[in-house]
Order: C-alpha cells, then structure tokens, then sequence
C-alpha cells in the first residue's frame, strides 16, 4: 500500500474532487457565488505553490517519517508497544485533534493569522477553497505533522490514510453543496459538514472563533468550540480582503504582508 503513496493520494484527490464539483451542480448551495470559477485559478495556484514547496523541502514527505519511526523503534506507541490494530484509529483520531489545536492556533497566534487569514479572506465558498493554504502554512502545517508523526510513532498505514482523510474532508467541508437536512445532522455527529464548517467561516468574530474540526466533529463538541448554526445570515470572507482585486494569485501570495 505504502509503494503506491502518490498514486492513492492523486487518486483520491481527483476522485473527491470530481464528485464534489458534480455535487455542487447537482445539489447547490444557493448562497450567492459572483466569482465563482474565477476563483479557481488563484485558489488552485496556491496549493500548487504549496505543494512544490513542501516536496521541494521535505522530498519524502509525512509517511516517510512514519516508515523511519516504525524502523527505529521511535515514539510513544512504540515506547509503549501498542499493538497494531490500537495504534492505527487511535493515531488517526490523535494526528485530528493536534490538526484541531494548531488551527486554533492560527487563529489566536497574529503572525499564523496572517498566514490563515488568506484562506478565510475567500469571499466564497467552494471545494477549492478547501485548497486554498499559502504556501507557507501548508509547510508549517506539514511541519507540525511530521513532528506529531515521530514522537506518536504513528503507523506508516495511519499516516496515509489521515493524510487522504484530511484532504478529503477540507475539500467536502468547503463544497457549496447543500446536503438533505436529516443526512447532515447524522453526519454531524460524527464528521464536519460543510453546514457546520461554513460558520467558521462567518466574518462575525464568535463564529470564526467556532468550529474549528476538520474532520472529526467531536473535538467542537467537548471542547467548547461549538455553535450548531449561525447568528444570522451568512456573510463569507475577512473585512478589507474581499475585493475581486484581492483575489488575484500575487495578491493572496503577499496579503501575510499586508
Ligand atoms: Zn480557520
């Protein structure tokens, strides 16, 4: 399964991706998008830079570091000596929270704001703006991971299965699809919808500062962070950075600067 890492993240990308682009066709949410698909290059050209970034710096990636941890008998499962069929949910559910602290981080920390505010100054929602990261905290965040990675001593297999897990979640939680009432609030029990994840993106300050899961719902639930539904009508997007202008590739790649 491991030989196979890029091709199973592609493939679940592009599969994810496609059938939410049919999704938010076929069942839309009827918030207002003006911009729409011109949001797709900026939105795309930034996880595009990202990614050439992080496989510039880290060749080997996240899974690597898991597959060096299993080798060299490193980390608290193997401390431990947690059998197999413990460690592969518990790291996945364990690699969700620390995702659920540090994006509570970006939003108390001023200089990792700057850095998160490019993805919330999006003035719409779709599935591309679950990709839409600067570049440099999709390497903080890969950073961070590949740290929780080696002192968990988290299974190669659980390393690569969150990592599809995550990617995936970003993409449905941001997709402009709206889902059949009684699905949605099933699912929320267990998952982050896009429903729920579009209150964090609310400019009023109390619900960004809410819902904060990525792909587990839970952590919102027992740590104080959940709200359920927004105050009002939804307005998207971060105050002065919602211009059309602002949108542009170069201007989300220097806002941090701003
Ligand atoms: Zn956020």
């Amino acid at each position: 399964m491991l030989g196979y890492e890029p091709a199973l993240r592609l493939g679940a990308f592009l599969s994810v991706l496609g059938l939410l682009l049919l999704a938010e066709r076929l069942a839309p949410w009827s918030h207002p998008r003006a911009l729409g698909w011109r949001r797709w290059l900026p939105n795309f050209g930034l996880v595009a830079l990202g990614s050439v970034l992080v496989r510039l710096t880290f060749p080997l990636g996240v899974v690597a570091v898991a597959v060096w941890a299993q080798g060299a008998g490193f980390g608290l499962f193997h401390w431990v000596g947690l059998p197999f069929w413990v460690a592969l949910p518990l790291a996945i559910v364990l690699l969700d929270l620390i995702v659920w602290a540090q994006h509570v981080a970006t939003h108390k920390v001023p200089v990792l704001w700057r850095l998160h505010r490019v993805h919330h100054a999006d003035p719409e929602m779709d599935a591309s703006t679950g990709l839409r990261f600067h570049p440099v905290e999709l390497w903080l965040s890969t950073l961070l991971k590949m740290a929780a990675v080696a002192l968990l001593g988290a299974p190669p297999e659980a390393v690569l299965i969150f990592e599809i897990i995550l990617n995936a979640s970003s993409l449905f939680e941001h997709a402009a699809i709206r889902l059949p009432e009684r699905l949605d609030r099933a699912l929320a029990w267990v998952i982050v919808t896009p429903r729920l994840h579009r209150i964090h993106h609310s400019e009023r300050p109390e619900e960004t500062d809410s819902h904060y899961g990525f792909f587990l719902s839970v952590w919102d639930r027992i740590l104080g962070t959940w709200r359920g539904a927004p105050a009002g009508e939804l307005v998207l997007g971060v105050k002065g950075y919602r211009a059309t202008g602002e949108q542009r590739l170069w201007r989300l790649l220097t806002q941090p600067l701003r």
